[in-house]
């Protein structure tokens, strides 16, 4: 069976005080829901908070980017090992705004994806087409050379030990928001593209799905059969919001296991 899993992605946003109140009232909003799996991924200065905050909760914590590189002359940069060190246990890949605003590409998501999982953490990695993609019908093509560009590199095994999330750039805080019936087209193919090199692994996998995810259409979207979860990025940010959201997933069914 895999577990609903619901991660926040708070983005360049928050501050001390402001994390502290969102913290307290997510771990409020969560405590005794233990059907389905939650994390809040945060700006890496603010990894020593959640770390503080979260330890003792049922609600796991993450970084939202990690350096290509083990170590070295990167300014700026932070590795895999540095956000292990504040006790994360995932690391968002490959995000759109990484891939858009960073002129990241596939062949440095997976360098970073190996790395992450070397250093102990799981890596949630994010793929997903433009609208102009999206309207020209080739989703499946853009999905299929991001996963395959990582695949080539990291290999089928690992992928034991990778969260997956489609997230259609194009709903990505915009309010709009794929169908629960395109969602889960697309969530199928990729679980099927897998299946084609590891019936197991394949049959295990996470995949999430991002982009204006709300309490209002969560239901919808969480009992689709291979949608285990979502990535929620603007609706993060409110706890009452995420909390909702986390509570659908508990409710919802978790996925049995088939390919
Ligand atoms: C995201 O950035 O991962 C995301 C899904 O954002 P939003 O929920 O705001 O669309």
């Amino acid at each position: 069976m895999r577990r609903k899993l619901v991660v926040a992605n708070w983005k360049m946003h928050g501050n001390l005080e402001r994390n502290r109140l969102l913290l307290q009232e997510i771990v409020a909003g969560v405590q005794g829901l233990h059907n389905a799996d939650f994390a809040v991924c945060v700006p890496h200065p603010y990894l020593f908070q959640a770390q503080q905050m979260l330890a003792a909760t049922n609600v796991a914590w993450g970084a939202q980017n990690v350096h290509q590189a083990e170590q070295g002359a990167y300014t700026g940069a932070v590795s895999a090992w540095m956000v292990a060190d504040f006790g994360c246990t995932y690391a968002i890949i490959g995000h759109s705004e990484r891939r858009g605003q960073f002129r990241e590409t596939n062949e440095c998501a997976a360098r970073s994806m190996k790395l992450a999982i070397k250093a102990g953490l799981v890596p949630i990695y994010c793929m997903g087409e433009t609208l102009d993609e999206y309207e020209a019908g080739v989703t499946e093509a853009v999905v299929a050379s991001q996963l395959d560009g990582v695949l080539n590199i990291v290999g089928i095994k690992l992928f034991s030990k990778v969260v997956f999330a489609y997230e259609p750039v194009w709903a990505i805080g915009t309010g709009r928001t794929a169908s629960p019936g395109q969602a889960q087209a697309v969530h199928e193919f990729i679980r099927a593209r897998i299946a084609k090199h590891d019936l197991e692994v394949a049959a295990g996998l996470r995949i999430l799905y991002g982009g204006s995810v709300k309490p209002a259409n969560a239901a919808q979207l969480l009992v689709m059969p291979d949608i285990d979860g979502g990535l929620i990025g603007s609706a993060s940010l409110a706890a009452d919001e995420f909390v909702a959201i986390c509570r659908v997933a508990n409710g919802a069914p978790g996925s049995k296991r088939r390919v």
